[in-house]
């Protein structure tokens, strides 16, 4: 067991803004670091306050703005993915308000190769780790669980029908009798390497950018929990190690006072604010000492961390803090709460079982292995049970025994336990006839005492069934016991197997079948598709849509090009060409130095033979002198051998460098035909209303028909392009169509819009 307080660790998300006063410090005797805020006495407090000047606080290590992914995993990840690795539990959260940096930090930016974030990384480091670990077989398992408003649902879902988070399956919890927490309809899916844990995480992760609309946010104000769950076998050997991995990405820690929003977001935003406030609850109940009643049932989220809160868990928290003036309030009560989080102790067990399979088998050879070396030391081959034969001697041997007057004589049966058993239930028979057969002492007369009828079997025969049914009696006793033992087993694996048991695992085929294209095929597919106006706005398998009308196609260019990703996906696609080129050359670098090590080896066989040849025509077996020329072939080879593991390592690297690059790409691609999918509904709503005047000078805009019910893609994007011209005569610039879809719906996004100055499109021209 290791017992462990939570290990906190702050991250400082860089920023351009004017920050507070702030200062990190690394002390280099006790290792830790101190996050330092210095908030100025506020003169509209009035002259005299108490109001506090320095806030400090102390972590594991504070990462101030400069740090990099690769700096966090190293210090913060790989500890614990290495306790997972050798079976312990292990939970990585973050927890700050939002904007500061949480799933940055867990999952990654959506730009970059080296912004990958803790669960990419860890996923790389866990199956290299299986592939250089020969001495265990390794397995692991992935699952991907959203919570908003307490409800759980399925990220994994694969059938890419979502476009509301309703649409994915929903999560139950359910607690069993040893009060283990048991997560219906979460799917596990089994990832047998890098590449399919990474779709996983990236079907996940559109799914949750499908499920987000500007009215829930659930990016930031759901629970992302995402579980690697690693099993481990030495070979031979019927004890498995499973334990688990959580990686949460949590809600905003933002106040709802200051978040000031009305109606329903007020509701969600009590919601996160209930649920991270029962996070609270439980941390501080776990703080103090002497508290028997830890409230984890109170919300779904502290139901699902529940071992990874004062359990048998490894755990670890970042707070992300923001030093930009504004957030210093925010970024102060991130830092008290990981305060109170560091105070809690949790106690991580090795979580081993026995299979019960492997068990039965490892005992059936057992038996086996017994039996041949029984059979070799008594010369005889035994059968579980004795054959007639050896019965009617015993039963001859047994009666002899009884009716000899000499108290001396032996019953000598050998060293068969079988014989002895059935000795011993010969004489039990034979004392239990007598018994009853004496008469009087009121017992129930037993069968052999009921006259035989004519015909009916022999008392003898009677005799022998009954004890040929108590044996098998009493083997059937001892096989329900043993069935009862094995089920309770299995029951006690399966609820250790972890939280997220009762989830139905989808098969990877049909995973793949949906999602997972092959790497080339995604590359091939370099020009986006536009969105079917089916409603939902999805997604990566309807890529190759209904034909679509010119209009709309127009549109979408149009969208395309001043979409905020547009860049983005442009360089990605330039950067992920130019890699694939690299990738080529360096394959083709492993192809030669690997016919250069064959040609060297052939160079090296031949002069051996040579030599050898030389040495039998001379009279001589063995050279006294080493050959200079095999000796420089041998270092060669080594050379070349170097060579080509360095290059190989480096192919393998850009191919992981690849993958993530394209499903970066693939996202960003989804993301851009929602947000067209919603534009474009919008725009023909407006269509609808549109005022004809405010069109009339904008030339081709004279031909749209302003009434009507039907209008056709035609139309619309005709509607577009006036309303365009009308922007570019009134000398703005280029509308920001991808404003447009946010702006009913956030207040800051319209105060943000506004105050850039860039003319928004729907806002200037038609309202
Ligand atoms: P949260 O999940 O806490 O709401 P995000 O992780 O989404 O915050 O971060 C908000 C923005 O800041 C994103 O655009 C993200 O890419 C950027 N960001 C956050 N942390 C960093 C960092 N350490 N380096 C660079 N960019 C960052
Ligand atoms: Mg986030």
């Amino acid at each position: 067991m290791v017992k462990q307080t939570i290990q906190i660790f702050a991250r400082i998300r860089p920023t351009k803004k004017t920050t507070s006063v702030y200062s990190v410090d690394d002390d280099e005797e006790k290792a830790g670091s101190t996050l330092e805020f210095v908030v100025p006495r506020d003169l509209a407090d009035g002259f005299i306050n108490n109001k506090k000047e320095s806030y400090r606080f102390r972590f594991q290590k504070v990462f101030d703005q400069e740090a990099n992914q690769d700096e966090i995993f190293e210090a913060i990840a790989k500890p614990v993915a290495d306790s997972v690795l050798g079976g312990y539990n292990g939970t990585i959260f973050a927890y700050g308000q939002t904007g500061s940096g949480k799933t940055f930090t867990i999952t990654g930016g959506a730009e970059r190769y080296s912004d990958r974030g803790i669960i990419p990384r860890t996923l790389s480091y866990i199956y290299q780790h299986f592939s250089q670990d020969s001495s265990k077989m390794y397995s692991a398992h992935i699952s991907y669980l959203e919570i908003y408003n307490e409800d759980g649902y399925d990220l994994l879902d694969p059938r890419h029908e979502a476009s509301r988070l309703e649409d994915l399956p929903k999560v139950t919890i359910m607690e069993d009798e040893n009060q283990n927490i048991h997560l219906k309809n979460l799917s596990i899916q089994q990832s047998a390497n890098e590449e399919e844990a990474l779709n996983l995480l990236f079907l996940g992760d559109t799914n949750r950018m499908i499920a987000e609309t500007p009215m829930n946010q659930a990016s930031t104000r759901s629970h992302c929990i995402f579980t690697i769950h690693v099993c481990s076998r030495e070979p031979g050997s019927s004890t498995l190690r499973r334990s688990k991995l959580h990686l949460v990405d949590l809600a905003g820690s933002e106040r709802v006072g200051k978040t000031g929003v009305g109606g329903q977001l007020l509701t969600e935003a009590k919601y996160i604010n209930l649920s991270l406030h029962f996070l609270e609850q439980v941390i501080i109940a776990l703080s103090e000492k002497n508290r028997s009643h830890i409230p984890y049932r109170n919300s779904m989220m502290t139901s699902v961390l529940r071992d990874s809160l004062g359990g048998n868990c490894m755990t670890t928290m970042i707070a992300t803090v923001s030093v930009d003036k504004r957030n210093v309030d925010e970024s102060i009560s991130t830092c008290r709460f990981a305060q109170r989080v560091a105070l809690i102790r949790n106690e991580a067990l090795l979580n081993e079982e026995l299979d019960p399979a492997l068990l039965i088998i490892r005992l059936k050879r057992e038996i086996q292995s017994l039996k041949e070396e029984l059979a070799m030391v008594t010369g005889e081959q035994r059968e579980d049970q004795l054959t007639e034969e050896e019965i009617h001697n015993l039963e001859e041997q047994v009666q002899k025994f009884v009716e000899d007057p000499d108290p001396e004589v032996t019953l000598d049966l050998g060293p068969d336990m079988r014989k002895i058993h059935h000795s011993f239930s010969l004489l039990k028979g034979m004392v239990r006839d007598k018994l009853s057969g004496g008469g009087g002492d009121g017992e129930p007369p037993t069968p052999s005492d009921i006259p035989s009828k004519p015909g009916s079997p022999q008392p003898e025969e009677v005799k022998k069934l009954r004890d040929i049914l108590q044996q098998r009696d009493n083997e059937i006793s001892v096989l329900v016991n043993m069935l009862k033992k094995e089920k309770k087993k299995a029951q006690d694996a399966a609820a250790q197997l972890a939280v997220f048991i009762n989830g139905q695992p989808q098969s990877w085929h049909s995973l793949q079948s949906s999602t997972a294209m092959p790497a080339e095929s995604r590359m091939s597919q370099d020009k986006e598709a536009v969105p079917c106006d089916s409603g939902t706005s999805n997604a990566l398998h309807r890529r190759q849509g209904p034909e679509l009308s010119m209009g709309r196609q127009e549109a979408f260019e149009i969208f395309r090009r001043d979409h905020e990703d547009s860049v983005t996906i442009d360089d990605n696609k330039a950067l992920l060409k130019q890699r694939f080129a690299e990738a080529k050359a360096l394959g083709e670098q492993v192809n030669d130095a690997r016919s250069r090590v064959n040609e060297l080896k052939l160079q090296l066989e031949r002069r051996r033979r040579q030599t050898a040849a030389q040495g039998l025509a001379d009279g001589i077996a063995e050279p006294v002198e080493p050959d200079p020329v095999e000796e420089r072939l041998c270092e060669q080879i080594e050379e070349e051998k170097k060579s080509y593991k360095s290059t190989f390592g480096r192919l393998k690297a850009l191919k992981t460098e690849i993958e993530h690059l394209q499903l970066l790409l693939e996202r960003a691609k989804v993301k851009l035909q929602r947000d067209f999918q919603e534009w474009w509904s919008q725009e023909s709503a407006r269509l609808q209303t549109a005022d004809p005047r405010a069109l009339a000078t904008a030339g081709p805009s004279s031909s749209i028909p302003l009434t009507g019910d039907k209008r056709t893609d035609a139309d619309i994007m005709a509607f577009v392009r006036a309303r365009q011209n009308l922007l570019s005569r009134t000398g703005r610039a280029r509308p920001q169509f991808y404003i447009s879809s946010r702006l009913q719906c956030s207040p800051s996004i319209t105060q943000t819009a506004g105050a850039s100055g860039s003319p928004c499109f729907l806002m200037s021209v038609i309202t």
